[in-house]
């Protein structure tokens, strides 16, 4: 516990799942935290563990989750069961000894939690600590996710019953098929949902988002869980923190960029986790090439099914791009977006990659997969107007949409709104910005509730 002209500073112990999206924007937090003078504990699972060099001062606690990688044919919320259950009994350990060293009392320890790991909550309530849970997804998520939730509780089936296109009553602009988990099978659903009502009532609730951004969403949010709600994103323009080592970055792409026209260049990549088959991204590949734009593309290996990584393009699109193209495993993409080469972003919509487009004005090529990237990509198209969405998964599609971002005066026109959000993202994280005050709130909030 740190001691300040007499107040008690408790130490602030953060809970970081394995997927790579959700324990970067942990570790952002964990960091602004700790500028604000906070002791910080990491409770993490051996899966994909944070590296401690790459953040001196945090104390790192590692939880026996038993679990192993998450691929295409296991089930997620398999994982998800698995993880909680398993890393349960080494946190309830690791925060018994930090409470008993340096007689901290009973009461000096705070607890945030990504939702996924939703065992912490549940530990620290049973303990009499405060628990916080922390959202790396869009705001606009959690009541999508709810509204599936209600349909499924009506006995309802997303695949068999509606018609994808279709508005979702009382969910405006969200579409049947922008829900998440749509294309999921409806037991893994079923057990998901059993898995999350499990969750205990946090006393405040962390969201890696922007107030202007999603102002709606986090008034339905507060409506929900009824205790203060910080958005305090995006993270990564909050504090500089170092990468997660994930994958090694490519770096020599910046040096690539800086040889490329102005706004000239589309960047493509579909984050840490997406998988997908060798005829989608041979078909993005020759719409790539038929587009005639340079472009920046980071394929993760292993991320197309029964490959290693790009062997099967063919020769001729090789010869066809070459010059005006260079395909990475990994980018550094917080620097990839914001250079001044880039004109377009070819996106999952991940909601890391959506914040961190944003934050630089880079428009968006929209091809959602699961999860929360429907919703994303709902909101960046039709609402924000900031992108468009790729729904026919066919070269000559691709091409289209890769012209409407980068060439067309439709494109222009994103680029500025878009643009324009870049500075109210400069603003919201600036003294006496939204996001920069909620920050603040917080860190009164875990004060006062220590
Ligand atoms: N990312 C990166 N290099 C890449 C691809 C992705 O650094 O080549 C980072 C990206 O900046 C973002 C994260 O990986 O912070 C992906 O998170 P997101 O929420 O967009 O998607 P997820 O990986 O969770 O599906």
């Amino acid at each position: 516990m740190e001691e300040d002209g007499g107040r008690r500073w408790p130490m602030v112990v953060l809970t970081a799942s394995p997927f790579h999206g959700h324990m970067a924007p942990t570790l952002q937090l964990a960091t602004a935290l700790q500028a604000k003078g906070f002791s910080i504990a990491i409770a993490h699972s051996k899966l994909n563990p944070p590296h401690p060099s790459n953040h001196p001062g945090f104390i790192f606690l590692p939880l026996s989750d038993n679990v192993s990688a998450i691929d295409d044919s296991s089930s997620f919320t398999r994982f998800i069961h698995d993880l909680n259950a398993n890393c349960q009994p080494s946190f309830r350990e690791h925060l018994t000894r930090l409470m008993s060293e340096e007689n901290r009392g009973d009461k000096s320890i705070v607890v945030i939690y990504d939702y996924l790991m939703f065992f912490a909550g549940g530990v620290a309530i049973d303990l009499n600590l405060t628990s916080i849970i922390f959202r790396s997804s869009s705001a606009a998520y959690f009541p999508a996710f709810l509204a599936r939730r209600q349909l499924h509780q009506q006995g309802q089936f997303l695949q068999q019953e509606f018609v994808m296109q279709d508005v979702v009553p009382g969910l405006h602009p969200l579409r049947y098929k922008d829900l998440p988990f749509s294309k999921s099978p409806i037991e893994d659903w079923h057990q998901l949902v059993a898995i999350f009502s499990k969750q205990r009532n946090p006393s405040a609730v962390i969201w890696n988002t922007v107030k202007f951004l999603e102002h709606e969403a986090l008034s339905k949010i507060h409506e929900h869980y009824q205790v203060p709600v910080f958005a305090v994103g995006p993270l990564h323009k909050i504090t500089p923190s170092p990468p997660t080592n994930f994958l090694e970055e490519d770096t020599g792409c910046i040096t690539w960029l800086d040889k490329q026209a102005p706004k000239s260049v589309i960047y493509v990549s579909f984050g840490s986790l997406v998988t997908l088959d060798a005829k989608v991204l041979t078909e993005m590949a020759w719409g790539l090439a038929k587009s005639n734009q340079p472009f920046l593309w980071a394929v993760r290996p292993g991320s197309v099914r029964d490959s290693e990584w790009t062997e099967f393009l063919p020769e001729a699109f090789r010869e066809e791009t070459r010059g005006r193209s260079l395909i990475v495993k990994w980018a550094p993409q917080k620097k990839v977006l914001a250079h001044s080469a880039v004109g377009g972003f070819w996106s999952h919509c991940g909601w890391n990659s959506t914040l961190e487009s944003i934050s630089e004005g880079v428009p968006l090529i929209c091809q959602p997969f699961n999860v929360d990237q429907g919703v994303n990509a709902r909101y960046t198209s039709y609402v924000w107007k900031i992108g468009v969405e790729l729904e026919v998964l066919e070269r000559g599609e691709m091409e289209k949409m890769i012209r409407r971002v980068m060439v067309d005066e439709e494109g222009e026109e994103m680029r500025v709104k878009v643009g324009e959000m870049k500075e109210m993202v400069k603003n919201a994280v600036q003294n006496g910005g939204c996001s920069h005050d909620s920050l603040e709130g917080l860190v009164g909030f875990i004060i006062s509730s220590s």
